[in-house]
């Protein structure tokens, strides 16, 4: 009886696959992808080469609370728009090892873990920045429509597998409906990543955070791949192509007289 679960799988990834960009993305090379990645390589390309930034939890939940004012200040204007719903955020430190950032659409979480990796503010504005690019751009409200789409795939193939068998078993339909839903709310699309560090950029330009020393974080990100979790390393967009990516938003974004990305 695997057969409901696996076809509920593949479908709700390709849905979750769908949920697209707002705005216009910038396009990278190969080059650049490659000459990112001697960027990673440089200086070792193992997480245990980087330095440990250890802070109290009072000067990290400071460290947060100021930038997350600093770039909500900043925000309105990109909030407006990007037609976001709200322009409010309510960013909290997690006193917690693990090496993650994460927003629920309505409270973003900044670990520890995380926060230990990194050196500046500018760089912590770009983990801000990126969960705030989320709410702004409504990304966690189409994760949540591919969950619902995910459950309700999984129980229709799960159903019209029981009824060709004539196996009927309650147990294994709530855990296709389960297994659809969760598959559905995995992850953001690659195109939801890439839009988050869009427009964080734009926010950072507009808070007027330093853009070069922020890409730092790209570099530690791609150092600790494969030891990260969750929104804000879900492996994809690959390290070096984020880290190609984020330069290429530096350019654009210093061209823009608006300060706002193209739709
Ligand atoms: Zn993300």
């Amino acid at each position: 009886m695997r057969i409901g679960p696996i076809v509920a799988l593949f479908s709700a990834s390709m849905l979750a696959g769908c949920a697209g960009a707002q705005f216009q993305l910038p396009q990278i090379s190969d080059a650049d992808v490659d000459r990112a990645s001697l960027t990673v390589a440089g200086g070792g390309a193992s997480a245990d080469a980087l330095p440990r930034h250890i802070r109290s939890a009072e000067e990290n939940r400071a460290m947060v609370s100021r930038i997350a004012s600093r770039l909500e200040a900043a925000a309105p204007g990109l909030c407006a728009y990007a037609e976001a719903p709200r322009c409010s955020f309510n960013v909290v430190y997690v006193a917690d090892d693990t090496v993650n950032a994460q927003t629920d659409g309505t409270r973003i979480e900044i670990f520890r873990g995380l926060m230990e990796y990194l050196d500046t503010e500018d760089e912590m504005a770009a983990v801000i920045g990126h969960e705030m690019g989320h709410e702004i751009a409504q990304h966690v409200e189409e994760k949540k429509e591919n969950a619902t789409i995910g459950m309700i795939i999984g129980a229709i193939l799960m159903t019209g597998a029981q009824i060709a068998t004539g196996y009927q078993d309650q147990q294994a339909l709530n855990d296709s409906m389960g297994l659809g839903a969760s598959i559905g709310a995995l992850s953001y699309s690659k195109e939801q990543e890439r839009e988050a560090d869009l427009l964080s950029a734009y926010l950072l330009a507009r808070a007027d955070y330093d853009l070069e020393k922020a890409g730092r974080l790209f570099v530690v990100l791609a150092k600790l791949d494969g030891k990260t979790h969750a929104s804000m390393f879900d492996t994809h967009p690959a390290g070096p192509e984020r880290i190609a990516s984020w330069e290429k938003a530096i350019a654009e974004v210093e061209a823009s007289p608006d300060k706002l990305p193209q739709e």
